[in-house]
């Protein structure tokens, strides 16, 4: 690549977009959701990671994360007006897209030579559509940090020569460079927080600071509902151990932070790089907490002893669904007595639980929808999340939904309620269990207790207004 012409080193903004309704949002990779029962805010990892590549490369970098920090547009551009970026990147997703696309026009208004890129889970399946809204320049597909590197240094926008990018020809042509290749695992760079103002990220029930860090990335497995293999690939890809417990330290003794979510497509997938990861922790004597998604089918007795002598507190399980045929048809490739054994293992162990379940997948029925309800409540889970099925661009689900005509006209994208109409099972259906599976699942004593037990006092005012709010809601 030919360095940016005369124009030295950029000035980038990189930046979450406001929620059209002010609400807290995440956007990370295949996880998108709304703040939620526990109101939790992410730390914006791919904002850190691309900020980490850009620093090194000696830019000028600025992150605003508009959802934790209750920025509106008028407030983004102000920032944008004032720093005039060279280049400005967004994150996008599926629920909140036109709004995230819009916000290119008002971006060109106040700084009218910055180059804007978008990236995300949606804009990597469909480019196309994306580049049709007016003022937005360029996609980034896929993993982003070395697009939005090379597109840093190019400066202009990047005709055919930076990989990964989506863009619009000097004619109006849509031109869709090459697929760039997945990072190799040591490349993967480590998130650089210190660009960001922390305060807004607590860990819910704890309200202490925390910080995500991502030891894997890629998802080989076959879900028929997840875009984790469009966005990160289908390999298994382990960061170095030394690298990851580096960030680790980094995010301890500067930053002052001891509590940790582990993120992954599949953290759990390899045993041995599970217990070198818990090993690197326990050897450098890092007394940190921290949580970590799972598959049910990948834990062991042995595994869970030792991730919790690392510190493990609270493992989050993608159990689904409590029907066989409708795990099998998603492709999860796991059973309910994979699921049941997996969450009472951990509950045995003294690790608490947390259980995320989709309903409305293909093939689901009542029957079905009653056997995941009754599933949630006789597992010992402390928390439970119950979605609708959610066809995201360049899932198998999407391309089913299309062609067979489930997507319900006029309405939109959303986890939290049903956007199919599968046969014989209206969405009304789903979203009625939904609310039923919240009622029966938090009705109870037990559940309360749980929460109520993990709860530490400085956080007791704030989740118990979250939980009422969510509450009333259903
Ligand atoms: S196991 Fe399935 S749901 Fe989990 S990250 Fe991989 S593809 Fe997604």
């Amino acid at each position: 690549l030919s360095p940016r012409k005369g124009l030295g080193l950029a000035k980038i903004l990189i930046f979450n977009p406001p929620h059209p309704e002010g609400k807290g949002f995440t956007r990370e990779g295949r996880c998108t959701q709304e703040a939620g029962i526990w109101g939790t805010q992410w730390p914006p990892l791919s904002l850190a990671t691309i900020a980490s590549v850009l620093l090194q490369d000696g830019h000028q970098v600025r992150v605003l994360d508009c959802p934790a920090m209750g920025q509106g547009v008028d407030a983004l551009v102000e920032v944008v007006g004032a720093f005039r970026p060279d280049l400005a990147v967004w994150n996008t997703a599926t629920p909140t897209l036109a709004a995230d696309l819009a916000v290119a026009s008002r971006i060109r208004q106040v700084a009218p030579r910055a180059v804007t890129a978008v990236m995300g889970t949606h804009v990597t399946a469909f480019p196309d559509a994306a580049l049709e809204v007016p003022h937005v320049d360029l996609v980034v597909r896929a993993e982003p940090e070395h697009t939005v590197r090379d597109l840093a240094l190019l400066g202009d926008p990047p005709g055919a020569a930076v990989q990964g990018v989506s863009w619009r020809g000097k004619d109006g042509t849509l031109r869709n460079n090459p697929d760039r290749p997945f990072l190799p695992p040591e490349a993967i760079p480590a998130a650089s927080w210190e660009a960001l103002d922390l305060s807004p990220y607590r860990l819910p029930l704890k309200a202490r600071p925390f910080l995500i860090v991502a030891p894997v990335r890629g998802c080989p497995y076959p879900c028929s509902f997840c875009t984790a293999p469009v966005y990160y690939g289908r390999r298994l890809r382990k960061r170095p151990l030394g690298s990851v417990a580096e960030e680790i330290c980094r995010g301890v003794s500067l930053l002052g932070v001891r509590d940790f979510f582990v993120w992954a497509d599949t953290f759990t997938a390899d045993r041995e790089y599970v217990h070198g990861f818990c090993r690197e922790i326990l050897s450098r004597g890092l007394r940190i907490s921290w949580s970590c998604n799972s598959r049910v089918d990948t834990l062991d007795p042995e595994t869970l002893v030792l991730m919790k002598r690392a510190g493990l507190w609270m493992v989050s399980f993608g159990l689904e669904s409590g029907s066989d045929a409708i795990l099998k048809r998603s492709g999860k490739g796991i059973t309910v007595a994979q699921s049941e054994r997996a969450v009472r293992m951990a509950h045995d162990h003294g690790v608490r639980t947390s259980g995320h379940f989709i309903l409305g997948l293909p093939g689901e029925t009542r029957e079905t929808l009653a056997q995941t309800i009754s599933l949630a409540l006789t597992l010992p889970l402390d928390i439970a999340q119950f979605y609708a099925a959610a066809p995201f661009p360049g899932t198998r689900l999407h391309t089913e939904a299309v062609q067979s005509g489930w997507l319900r006209p006029g309405m939109e994208f959303s986890q939290g309620r049903a956007v199919m109409d599968l046969p014989g099972l209206p969405g009304e259906q789903v979203d009625l269990h939904i609310r039923h599976a919240y009622r029966r699942f938090y009705g109870r004593p037990r559940a309360w207790w749980n929460i109520l037990s993990m709860l530490e006092p400085g956080a007791f005012r704030g989740q118990m207004k979250n939980a009422r709010q969510f509450l009333l809601r259903f």
